[in-house]
């Protein structure tokens, strides 16, 4: 009786594309073609089409892998295969498959290395074979991603183009050019989104309406709309294996706007699920008196008023209040609220001092950059009067120069980049002392959305009786400052001041309130540019 064996071929997608590999069908004619000379008997070809031998998750290689365990289909005394390295790139893998198959006494035969076989030569040319395997995909991998960091570090993206983008071939070089169909509405996003006037989904709605799609002709889908409005490649900054690098493709838009986009979207997230609700400005504020309860609101649509009141009037006898009345109070009260000038100066101070640190550190990287020109550009005259001396050969200096203009491109490019989050840090810290100075202007000036971040500051609640605010409750930052003399509240209205916090400690709002200044700055920004659209 001849002996059975199943044939297994592989080729990656890679390999496909490649010239010199062979086609699965190739594969297979070797393959059959031993086994007629060697009088096995065929049961089964089995092809994996497209697949990495880095991976196991293969059809085929699943198959294969009945035969070699517990209960085969069939039993097998060989498997056939054109190359030990059809069966996997993973030499430790690789070696476990040998141990399987000799504990089975099933034979692998590579049909175009007559050299493996069950003798210890045949073992140890086996062994070495898996090694180069393995070697080979490794060192594949590794070339691949050494010449897509070349490439990030010229400039370019190295891999897929985002949405807006398609990758093209320029002058032998693989580039990002402007996608024609998509650019246009990609740069429609970000200028629409930074108004501040649509959610995501309502911009989504407009974008594929306008035809928007991805490079599969697919809707673009909610959570690909939020992860291409965060991501900074728009206007340039490109993320690599770690590394951020200013990209040579034309943006989408500037860094400003996109900004502008991420305070929308970090305004959406925290308002988004209460202000679908309600647009009460005080919701979850404002509690009776009496009942001790958070009061509801309603909208009377005849009248166009609305009033917040107690849960039904069986339970409390308190009246319905209108609710501009009570806002009009809360207004009142942080009107009132005037920060000591100590706390301000603090907290200014300590504003000054974080921006004063990334100034440095900025100018730091100037210095070393603005060096880095200099020296480029000597090597460059350098060049030029050994050219002129006839040190150089003119085929030298021809290939000498592009490489230098090349490296002076990128430092400027990585200093006009500098000097742009300078210019935006600067406008940063202005904006955010104009608030700090005078909160309550600030809040005057402000819409309702983001009044509730000044109120927030300062209040937790405010306990209503008979349509008035009968004490308003102070956050701890507050009741600190009210404490330790911070901050005082003109008039007769005095909050109870109930704290833990010793007199040291009140200086732990002083970074506090920076930072959320910081960040209300942000939303400001993005309030004006709301209001001016
Ligand atoms: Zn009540």
């Amino acid at each position: 009786m001849s002996k059975r064996c199943v044939i297994y071929c592989r080729v990656s997608t890679a390999e496909q594309a490649a010239p010199g590999h062979h086609s699965l069908d190739a594969q297979e004619t070797l393959c059959k073609r031993y086994a007629d000379a060697h009088t096995l008997q065929v049961i089964e070809v089995l092809r994996d089409e497209g697949y990495s031998g880095r991976t196991t998750r293969r059809p085929g290689l699943r198959r294969l892998l009945e035969y070699t365990g517990t209960e085969p289909p069939q039993p097998i005394d060989a498997i056939l295969v054109q190359d030990t390295s059809r069966m996997g790139r993973d030499s430790t893998e690789y070696m476990l498959f040998r141990r399987d198959l000799r504990q089975r006494s099933i034979e692998l035969i590579a049909v175009t290395q007559p050299n493996i076989d069950s003798s210890p030569e045949g073992m140890l040319v086996d062994t070495i074979m898996a090694g180069i395997n393995q070697y080979q995909s490794e060192e594949k991998a590794r070339r691949v991603s050494i010449a897509m960091m070349k490439k990030f570090e010229d400039g370019w993206w190295p891999s897929r183009a985002p949405i807006g983008y398609l990758n093209v071939v320029r002058d032998g070089h693989h580039i990002l050019a402007p996608d024609p169909e998509r650019f246009p509405l990609m740069q429609l996003a970000y200028r629409e989104y930074a108004t501040g006037r649509h959610t995501q989904e309502g911009l989504l709605r407009i974008l594929t309406e306008q035809g928007l799609r991805d490079h599969e002709g697919r809707n673009i889908t909610r959570g690909g709309l939020n992860k291409m409005l965060a991501n900074p490649f728009a206007w340039g900054l490109m993320r690599w294996d770690g590394q951020e690098r200013q990209g040579r493709h034309e943006p989408l838009t500037d860094r400003q706007t996109w900004e502008h986009c991420q305070h929308v979207t970090a305004e959406h997230n925290k308002y988004v699920s209460r202000a679908r609700k309600h647009t009460f400005l005080l919701a979850g504020l404002t509690t009776c008196a009496l009942c001790r309860a958070h009061h509801t609101r309603t909208v009377n649509r005849k009248k166009r008023k609305r009033y917040v009141h107690c849960q039904g009037r069986a339970r409390c006898p308190q009246p319905y209040i209108p609710e501009n009345a009570l806002e009009a109070q809360v207004a009142d009260l942080v009107q009132r609220i005037e920060l000591s000038d100590a706390f301000i100066t603090a907290v200014i101070e300590r504003i000054h001092d974080v921006f004063e640190r990334r100034a440095t550190i900025t100018g730091r990287k100037k210095a070393i950059l603005l060096r880095e020109q200099t020296l480029a550009e000597e090597k460059r005259r350098a060049a030029e009067h050994k050219l002129l001396a006839g040190v150089l050969t003119d085929e030298a200096f021809g290939r000498l120069v592009p490489e230098i203009t090349v490296e002076l491109d990128r430092l400027k490019r990585r200093l006009d980049d500098l000097e742009g989050s300078r210019r935006i840090d600067t406008s940063v810290l202005r904006e955010v002392f104009q608030i700090a100075k005078d909160i309550p202007a600030a809040y005057a000036r402000s819409q309702p959305a983001m009044r509730r971040r000044y109120i927030e500051f300062f209040f937790t609640e405010f306990i209503v009786k008979d349509r008035t605010i009968v004490r308003p409750v102070p956050t701890p930052f507050f009741a600190t400052l009210l404490q330790f003399d911070r901050v005082r509240t003109k008039g007769v209205w005095q909050p109870s001041v109930n704290t833990n916090l010793t007199a040291e400690q009140y200086v732990q709002f002083v970074p506090w309130l920076s930072e959320q200044l910081v960040k209300l700055r942000g939303l400001v920004l993005h309030e004006n540019l709301a209001r001016s659209s």
